[in-house]
């Protein structure tokens, strides 16, 4: 049975780093997402065969609370997963992000505690004694990971779901929060050498803590990377804890989050200029860096969408380039059927994305593909750049940011250094909007008061759907 569950465990780990390979193509990555499913069914399943659960007279009660859990949790899981709105996507991330933190951080306190009660019971002398010394460890490091991971997502939760808008708790956080990491790794050591129930629970209780400390401060606009970053964690924790349990499964899918993760919070950080301490500590998007904003003179000048329609129709190749707006708008659908009627026309159309477009990675591809737009029209940033210059119209839609071109041309600029999709270069640039206001960033965008540029002010869907009944009428 030991062989079989064995092997399980490495079919699962197989499964997961397939499953995540899969994912990094928008072509393969739905059945990325079935295989690391799998993987984890796989996982559960084999749990019901381990000696712990059901090789003891507490069988019936371990299954029975292993299922009761299941339902509650895949239950609720699947609720909100079929419900939830593709705005809300990062925080339904992040909830579950906690979930994987706070569930490391529990294995490392049931061990913990368990081995507390066979040093009070006078069976052992310490921790380490009874788990090994570098099982201790690992269950120490990774509750502390898991925890703060969990506190941490919850604070990012809260404030992406507007739920919590203060980006300060204390005067010189920075500086508290250092003492509070000093004094949980002092606690954590003294919970390794002379440990007590109380020095275990005040451990977990400052870990709690130092995850809210460390995240409100952090700009409500950041938490995307926040979230990347905990996702990381809460991968190493779960590594950790996979150690602890000598759970192979554990060990390899844990490792291969906190790997994925890393990279990912390092593509954003990078994406949006910006160093991941920058992230954590600058407040970004909050209203006092907003007011840093340069402005921008000159006027922004109107189109209408019959004009708009005709520049399109008669265009011989037109660039969109998709942004939060479009998500807020749900305007992909309207927008696939403008390009096919475009295409119809004769135009050549393609899609431009920029890696941090919209409020979470990947957020533009999910929603064209979701719009049905086929993959070989969509580009990538370094690939498409060079050809907003052959351009007849580049049609911005609910972008902002990701085409400033004050971050290639003004060093005063917040945004300077930041790669941007080049729309600026084409003859013509029609922006979307509903109307003045600045992106995430609050900085003003010059594309806006360019020669080549037309402002079609309104609500992303609405403006779509004028410009199909333009270019229809036609
Ligand atoms: P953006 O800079 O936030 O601009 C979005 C624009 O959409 C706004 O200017 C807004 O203008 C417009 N808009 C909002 N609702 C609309 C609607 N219903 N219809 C039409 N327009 C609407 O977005 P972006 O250009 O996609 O840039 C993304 C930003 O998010 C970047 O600064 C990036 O660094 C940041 N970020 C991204 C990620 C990620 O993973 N993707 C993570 C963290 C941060 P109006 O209000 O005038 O309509």
């Amino acid at each position: 049975m030991e062989l079989i569950i064995q092997i399980s465990y490495l079919l699962a780990a197989v499964l997961f780093i397939f499953g995540l390979k899969q994912m990094s193509s928008p072509v393969t990555a739905r059945r990325g997402i079935h295989w690391a499913g799998a993987g984890m069914v796989v996982a559960t399943l084999v749990t019901f065969a381990a000696e712990e659960i059901t090789g003891n007279d507490q069988a019936a009660t371990n299954v029975m609370l292993i299922i009761v859990a299941i339902a509650i949790g895949g239950g609720y899981a699947w609720y909100t997963g079929k419900r939830v709105a593709m705005t809300d996507m990062p925080q339904m991330i992040a909830m579950y992000n906690g979930m994987g933190g706070g569930a490391a951080a529990s294995i490392a306190a049931v061990e913990l505690v368990k081995a507390q009660a066979a040093v009070d019971a006078g069976a052992v002398s310490s921790i380490p004694a009874y788990l090994g010394s570098d099982v201790t460890v690992l269950a120490l490091v990774g509750a502390i990971i898991g925890t703060i991971a969990f506190s941490g997502s919850i604070i990012a939760w809260a404030k992406l779901d507007g739920r919590l808008n203060r980006s300060k708790l204390l005067p010189q956080q920075q500086l508290i929060n250092l003492v509070l990491a000093v004094i949980l790794v002092v606690v954590a050591v003294m919970a390794f050498n002379n440990s007590s129930l109380n020095t275990i629970i005040a451990f977990f209780g400052l870990a709690l803590v130092l995850g809210i400390f460390i995240t409100v401060p952090v700009g409500g606009a950041d938490m995307p990377v926040i979230i990347s970053l905990f996702n990381a964690l809460t991968g190493l924790a779960v590594g950790f804890e996979g150690y602890v349990l000598g759970n192979a499964a554990m060990i390899i899918a844990g490792t291969v989050v906190g790997a994925a993760g890393t990279l990912l919070t390092h593509l954003m950080a990078k994406a949006m200029n910006r160093s991941v301490s920058n992230v954590f500590f600058s407040g970004f998007g909050t209203e006092t860096s907003a007011a840093a904003a340069t402005e921008t003179g000159g006027v922004q000048k109107e189109i209408q969408p019959q004009d708009a329609g005709i520049m399109m129709a008669y265009a011989s190749q037109v660039i969109i380039v998709p942004g939060y707006g479009m998500a807020v708008a749900q305007a992909q659908h309207k927008i696939w059927e403008l390009t096919q009627l475009l295409t119809n026309k004769g135009v050549t159309v393609k899609f431009a994305i920029h890696p941090v477009a919209g409020r979470m990675p990947g957020h533009m591809n999910v929603l064209l593909a979701e719009a049905g737009v086929p993959y070989d029209m969509i580009y990538d940033m370094e690939d498409i750049n060079a050809d907003f210059a052959n351009t007849t119209v580049t049609l911005v839609i609910g972008a902002n940011d990701v085409v400033n071109p004050a971050a290639k041309n003004d060093p005063n600029s917040p945004l300077y250094g930041m790669p941007t999709l080049s729309a600026e270069l084409s003859e013509n640039v029609i922006v979307v909007k509903r109307g003045r206001g600045t992106g995430f960033s609050g900085v003003e965008n010059p594309l806006f008061v360019a020669d080549n540029t037309r402002m079609l002010f309104g609500d992303g869907q609405k403006v779509a759907n004028e410009l199909i009944q333009a270019v229809k009428e036609l």
